[in-house]
């Protein structure tokens, strides 16, 4: 099967490599279309994104790329635009809507940053209720596409990344499944599809890319799409995994 695979970082934000050693490495791994997104400016937390400054210098490369390897690749260059992000997205070839806070008025933290930061932010946050964590986390995206006009939404449940095996909460539990339900009808109302993101596994952290199988299910059932994305941060995990996650997918 070809491949295409929209969701990967470079040097230019959070991503080990450069733009052209990722897209020499989709050239070998065969793919079709290889997208090299940057993470959007968040003036509250620029320490993952790409900065005011290299922007330019992104969209050039990227641009240089594009040229140089058109022969052997087609080479995209997007933005993953979260919720929070301090400005429009603007000149890029498309638009990957995520959501990665929790927020409150001018208090934010990180979704999926580390495990034992995840736990105690349930802990002091939502006084250690993981569902109140989820309906404010799927209030959040909800909003991805209204605030982000994304071709793409990203990670859908990312808040169950530490939750391999339902070790926190269970994702079956009213509560959650009520929260979730809302989020995935407000989303496929637009007829963007959803991104299967293999990230999380190919950093060790879950057996499953997001959104888990019954996120999926009910998301299919309702008519939504799908694409496969790597969410890669380093050229080994282009595409990572794709052949077996297609079939995931169904028919
Ligand atoms: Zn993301
Ligand atoms: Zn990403």
């Amino acid at each position: 099967m070809i491949f295409s695979d929209l969701h990967t970082h470079s040097c230019f934000c959070d991503g080990k490599n450069t733009p052209e050693e990722m897209v020499l490495s989709a050239i070998d791994k065969g793919l079709k279309t290889i997208g090299i997104v940057a993470h959007c400016f968040t003036d509250f937390e620029p320490s993952y994104c790409v900065s005011r400054e290299s922007e330019e210098a992104f969209k050039s490369e990227m641009k240089r790329l594009k040229d140089k390897y058109a022969e052997k690749i087609e080479v995209k260059c997007g933005i993953e635009q979260d919720i929070r992000a301090t400005y429009p997205a603007e000149g890029y070839d498309y638009v990957i809507g995520s959501s990665h806070f929790f927020w409150f008025n001018k208090e934010w933290y990180h979704v999926d940053y580390k495990k034992d930061y995840f736990i105690d932010v349930i802990n002091k946050k939502f006084g250690g209720d993981y569902y109140s964590a989820a309906e404010h986390y799927y209030e959040n995206v909800s909003l991805i596409v209204e605030k982000t006009h994304p071709d793409i939404i990203a990670h859908f449940d990312l808040i169950t990344k530490f939750n391999e095996g339902n070790n926190l909460f269970d994702t079956s539990h009213p509560r959650y499944v009520r929260a979730q339900d809302s989020a995935i009808n407000e989303l496929v109302r637009y007829n963007i599809p959803f991104e299967i993101n293999t990230g999380a596994i190919s950093r060790g952290y879950r057996t499953e890319p997001y959104p888990e199988k019954s996120a999926l299910d009910k998301i299919k059932e309702r008519g939504g799409k799908f694409l496969l994305s790597s969410d890669a941060h380093a050229k080994e995990n282009i595409a990572f995994e794709f052949d077996k996650w297609a079939k995931y997918l169904g028919d």
